[in-house]
């Protein structure tokens, strides 16, 4: 899901957006979104879904 990381990076020390590094080295244990971005996230998954659903994406 590298889509994720097409976002502007966080600068919430806790957020797993805040890292550079690619979802598979972080430790999803100790990273999470922020609310923030919690939120950003929750609109795009919409819009993806929205894309997939109308076949825009493929
Ligand atoms: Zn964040």
């Amino acid at each position: 899901m590298e889509i994720f990381f097409g976002l502007v990076h966080c600068q919430n020390p806790e957020c797993i957006m805040r890292s550079s590094t690619y979802v598979e080295d972080i430790d999803q244990k100790k990273l999470k979104f922020c609310p923030t971005c919690r939120e950003e996230l929750d609109q795009l998954t919409e819009e993806c879904e929205h894309k997939y659903r109308n076949g825009v994406n493929q």
